[in-house]
């Protein structure tokens, strides 16, 4: 049995990180950690308690008191708002635009972080924004994985109608564009490419080329 990494993948929205993600956890019999879902979860939660990005202490309050719990299922992994499956309803772009607001605070972070960090370890693909600059700097297995704007909005777009959300492709490319300029230029753990993590162009890829061409790069360290 090789020996198992913390494996970290870092990108833009719409570059195919949590379906290679999830597919390279399988074929390592890794777990995976979806970062993007916390963040996500804190949105909701700010939405439903009319708490708005500007307002940190609310932040720091409902995130010092919220529990966000990942279940791996045969359907995929649910995730949990204090007891509440909030799989679906994270998946709004109205939540992908309100992640990415709530994202850029302190409070958030940190506490975000720290969840995340006690999710990590070996035997680990961990997905989103910072996980090879901030979070996880240690991880042994480092990826950014990129695709140009219109194949990530393409592919976004797809995902919502599937899952029965019905937008333009011209409104999920021009909120990809937007969102990913907001991450790339916040103040706190901008999204950043790791200088030491291997880059992957996934245009015109499927995602499980992107997971066999992970794999043959992991391959390589063993
Ligand atoms: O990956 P996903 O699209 O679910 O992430 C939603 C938002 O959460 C991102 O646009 C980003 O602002 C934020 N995020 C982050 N750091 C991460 C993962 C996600 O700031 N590690």
């Amino acid at each position: 049995m090789p020996k198992e990494f913390l494996i970290v993948i870092d990108g833009p929205a719409g570059a195919g990180k949590s379906t290679a993600a999830r597919i390279l956890a399988r074929k390592l019999g890794y777990r995976y950690l979806d970062t993007g879902a916390t963040y996500r979860v804190v949105a909701l939660k700010a939405k439903e308690e009319g708490v708005t990005p500007e307002m940190a202490e609310e932040l720091c309050r409902l995130c010092a008191q919220i529990e966000i719990k990942f279940e791996d299922t045969d359907d995929g992994q649910r995730v949990y708002s204090d007891g509440r499956d909030v799989t679906e309803t994270i998946r709004t772009p109205e939540m992908s635009m309100l992640a990415s607001s709530i994202s850029r605070q302190k409070v958030v972070r940190e506490a975000m972080v720290d969840l995340q960090r006690g999710l990590g370890g070996p035997g680990v693909v961990a997905e989103g924004r910072d996980m090879g600059t901030v979070v996880f700097p240690q991880a042994e297995v480092k990826f950014y994985l990129d695709a140009t704007p219109q194949e990530r909005g393409i592919r976004r777009h797809k995902e919502l109608l599937t899952r029965g959300i019905p937008t333009a492709l011209s409104q999920v490319i021009e909120e990809t564009i937007k969102r990913d300029q907001d991450d790339q230029n916040r103040e706190i753990a901008p999204l950043r490419m790791a200088q030491d993590a291997v880059y992957i162009d996934s245009t015109g890829m499927s995602a499980e080329e992107v997971a066999v061409r992970m794999l043959a790069e992991i391959e390589k360290g063993w």
